[in-house]
């Protein structure tokens, strides 16, 4: 097997073109566990670790730009502000081992329905930016980049050379269900985000259909349906005002519907369901519970 190891993003889009079987490496946490079980054997690696601008992130106009290389362990410690409900996601990845190697770039390479950054980048309205020698840069909308079970709308001579997430202008949280609390692939999970200016909810739900994907149908009730000039703190444990029994109830089902669940050895279809609607629900309470507070303070 061939080792590339480029040391510029050019390099590594020329190696891609000339090697296409090539399979990009960055954190290993996918791709060594693969390799180690004979899963794949690829002609070649292509190590991206040595290109640094992949590992950098910045902010301009309300847009966090995170390289594909930025670990789950820069997003908790320098992005929590920024980007809440993927830094709470990536608090669940795996170990810290796990946590300092794996990447947002690498979760979304490897695509699977259970990743834990797909959910928050849903609901947050995230873009993948993805490059090749030939055809040069392509922004991808999360919505539209996952087409499959570990199947996503990159080509084979393309690279993913970061993702852009707005930053977040209102609550976002993230909600995994899984057998215990720490190394757990999710059974399922739930990811929302209050959009308060543009009077919108993202919503993303993971490990209950093929792809990770949002509930549209959920978003659009509730963005109509929600009081957004409420203020003032609720009384704890009491619904907060605007969010009455029956929206909450309605809320949840609808992201049910939006699943397509199947039974396996983590857990039935049935289960997903309803745990997806329980996260939907419980993400909400908690997150009008803050956009009240933040109107009231
Ligand atoms: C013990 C353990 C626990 C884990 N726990 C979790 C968990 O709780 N939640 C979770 O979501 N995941 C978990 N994972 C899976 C893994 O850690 C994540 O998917 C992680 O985000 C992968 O990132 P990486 O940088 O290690 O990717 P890699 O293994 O380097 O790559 C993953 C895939 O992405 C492709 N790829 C990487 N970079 C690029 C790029 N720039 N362009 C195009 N393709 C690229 C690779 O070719 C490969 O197909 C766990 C893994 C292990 C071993």
């Amino acid at each position: 097997m061939d080792f590339l190891r480029p040391t510029t993003w050019r390099e590594a889009l020329a190696a891609k073109a000339e090697r296409p079987g090539a399979l990009p490496l960055q954190g290993g946490t996918d791709v060594m566990v693969e390799i180690n079980f004979d899963v794949r054997r690829p002609e070649a690696l292509l190590d991206l670790t040595g290109v640094a601008e992949l590992r950098e992130w910045s902010v301009a106009g309300g847009v966090c730009r995170l390289g594909a290389g930025v670990t789950y362990a820069t997003v908790i410690d320098e992005l929590g502000g920024a980007l809440p409900g993927l830094a709470q996601a990536a608090r669940t990845v795996g170990s810290p081992q796990i946590r300092n190697r794996g990447t947002v770039g690498g979760n979304l390479g490897a695509a699977s329905p259970a990743g834990d950054s797909h959910p928050p980048l849903l609901a947050a309205g995230a873009a993948v930016e993805v490059e090749s020698r030939e055809r040069g840069i392509r922004t991808i909308p999360a919505d539209a980049f996952y087409l499959g079970v570990k199947r996503s709308a990159l080509e084979p001579d393309e690279l993913i050379r970061a993702v852009r997430v707005p930053v977040a202008a209102g609550p976002q949280y993230f909600s995994k269900v899984g057998t215990r609390n720490a190394m757990v692939i999710a059974v399922c999970s739930f990811a929302l985000a209050l959009h308060p200016q543009e009077r919108r909810v993202g919503t993303g739900i993971g490990s209950a259909a093929p792809t990770p994907l949002r509930a549209p149908e959920a978003e659009d009730f509730l963005s109509g349906e929600l009081d957004w000039d409420a203020g003032g703190p609720s009384p704890s444990g009491r619904p907060a005002k605007g969010l009455d029994a029956g929206l909450l109830r309605r809320f949840g089902e609808l992201c049910a519907a939006a699943a397509a669940p199947i039974d396996d050895v983590r857990g039935t279809a049935a289960y997903r369901r309803h745990a997806v609607a329980v996260m939907a629900r419980r993400t909400l309470t908690w997150a009008w519970d803050d956009h009240r507070g933040r109107r009231a303070a």
